[in-house]
């Protein structure tokens, strides 16, 4: 690879040429200053140039599902799983990843943390096609499975015998595979890993503690240790959560994951809505990192993550989409700007609102550190070179007053000229290098075609399903939580 000058452009703090050796910035200098060399030139004038944006929560399998569900909780979502993703054939899980990655790169996020989910149990074939699609379009990924060893009736504290008999016989058909199995799939894929681990690396995702054995999370707690993985789960996301948490284990969330072990600098909570204070303090004495993904909280009506208490705690924040049934699209500029919008709905106290450089360093620096990526999410000297360049002729810059507002605040995605990951353009001129969406497109209606056709019964008992969690679980989380415990939060 030859060394590349981008020349011209301008940083957030001004203007900059950036010299890129390998797959690194090699030096940043102000502008005129590195001369000529033997190096190919990217001339950047007119374009801002921000570090990747990186993804710290999504699902991969979500993207051929976009778009069938409007009115939905976290657990009429769980319910309808069946019918989003059911049937899905190597090919798809492939497809679907490759979806994701395509709309990832050209809103200018450039790694990403994707929790995939494959029933009844993760194969290796499923997670090497996952690896694939993020390879393929030239992405970085951390590829977790999504893993559970109880099925969502039979974690929610009274939810399966809420159901009639008949009903109930139809969901056991939806019982996941016994932990051991699938300990033993993900422990196959971890020493067998194909790819290289600086761009797509694997981790753990026990899904929601409720749904899964203390045996099995501490199997994987064990695995990720052994293996050197990140492990994320998703923890205290609804109240629903919260409740059941005191109810199964007469403790939350956070500190029944913390006295199994599983809590550390690898672990990484993703949306953190119904953490109390002590949750909070707890994780950041253990170096763990909250996934931020105030979109989908909003979207699923989970609540607001309180992300100025977690900063002031000292907990490490990253900012994530969520998956495409439960935040719709996988737009980081727009994620910036729901987290900042909702730290503003939680109240007057505007000292306390997240600024915009803070967003903007979660969405970088804070979601590198939770994807444990080491040298990303800065443009500096020795970081990886994924860059994001921006378009300042776009209307959205027109005119630019301060470049952080306005990457927060105005960009939505549109301005995306070029991205380059690792060195290398993935998007040119607004276009994938790597991938024809055009053909994408004709594969994913065939897959859309298909399951839509497979899943006609999954679909029939979701909405058998509907009327009575979606009345079972609001009135659990009516329920009143300890006084003090959740009192931060409106
Ligand atoms: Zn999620």
């Amino acid at each position: 690879m030859t060394d590349t000058l981008i020349r011209g452009g301008r940083l957030v703090d001004g203007p900059a040429d950036i010299l890129v050796r390998g797959d690194s910035i090699e030096r940043i200098s102000p502008p005129g200053i590195i001369g000529t060399g033997d190096f190919q030139i990217i001339d950047a004038s007119g374009k801002l140039l921000h570090p990747g944006l990186i993804n710290a929560h999504m699902h991969g399998h979500g993207n051929l599902a976009k778009g069938m569900g409007d009115r939905w909780t976290l657990e009429l979502l769980l319910t309808a799983a069946p019918w989003t993703n059911g049937f899905r054939s190597l090919e798809d899980k492939y497809l679907s990843t490759l979806i994701g990655a395509a709309e990832m790169l050209l809103k200018g996020c450039t790694a990403c943390y994707d929790l995939m989910a494959e029933f009844p149990t993760p194969s290796v074939e499923g997670l090497e096609a996952v690896g694939r699609a993020y390879s393929d379009a030239g992405m970085r990924a951390v590829v977790a499975p999504m893993v559970a060893d109880l099925s969502f009736f039979e974690a929610i504290p009274g939810l399966m015998e809420a159901l009639p008999a008949p009903l109930q016989k139809e969901v056991e058909r939806l019982r996941l595979a016994p932990y051991r199995t699938s300990l033993d799939h993900m422990r196959k894929a971890l020493h067998g890993w194909k790819f290289d681990r600086e761009a797509i690396r694997p981790a753990l995702g026990p899904t929601i503690p409720l749904h899964c054995s203390d045996e099995f999370l501490t199997g994987c707690g064990h695995l990720a240790r052994e293996h050197g993985a990140g492990l994320q789960t998703h923890l205290s996301e609804s109240k629903v959560q919260a409740v059941s948490a005191l109810k199964k284990y007469g403790k939350s969330l956070a500190a029944h994951m913390d006295a199994l072990g599983l809590v550390g600098p690898g672990f990484t909570a993703a949306h953190g809505v119904w953490l109390d204070d002590d949750d909070m303090k707890r994780l950041a004495d253990r170096g763990a990192s909250v996934a931020h993904n105030p979109g989908s909280n909003m979207r699923l009506g989970s609540g607001i993550a309180d992300m100025r208490r977690m900063l002031e705690c000292g907990i490490n924040v990253g900012i994530g989409t969520d998956g495409a049934t439960s935040s719709d699209n996988l737009n980081m500029y727009e994620a910036m700007r729901i987290a900042s919008l909702a730290s503003k709905v939680r109240g007057p106290e505007w000292q306390r609102w997240i600024t915009t450089r803070e967003v903007l360093e979660a969405a970088t620096a804070g979601s590198a550190r939770a994807l444990g990526f080491e040298k990303v999410g800065h443009l500096a000297s020795g970081y990886k070179a994924d860059i994001v360049f921006l378009d300042l002729g776009s209307v959205n810059w027109i005119p630019l007053n301060h470049a952080v507002n306005a990457l927060v605040h105005t960009e939505d995605g549109s301005a995306v000229h070029s991205v380059m990951v690792g060195g290398r353009m993935v998007v040119e001129n607004r276009k994938l290098v790597n991938v024809s969406l055009a053909k994408l497109a004709r594969e994913a209606e065939n897959a859309r075609e298909r399951l839509e056709r497979l899943n006609r019964d999954n679909k029939a008992l979701y909405e058998k399903l509907e009327p009575i969690v979606g009345s079972f679980c609001p009135a659990l989380a009516r329920q009143p939580l300890p006084i003090n415990r959740y009192a931060a939060w409106r």
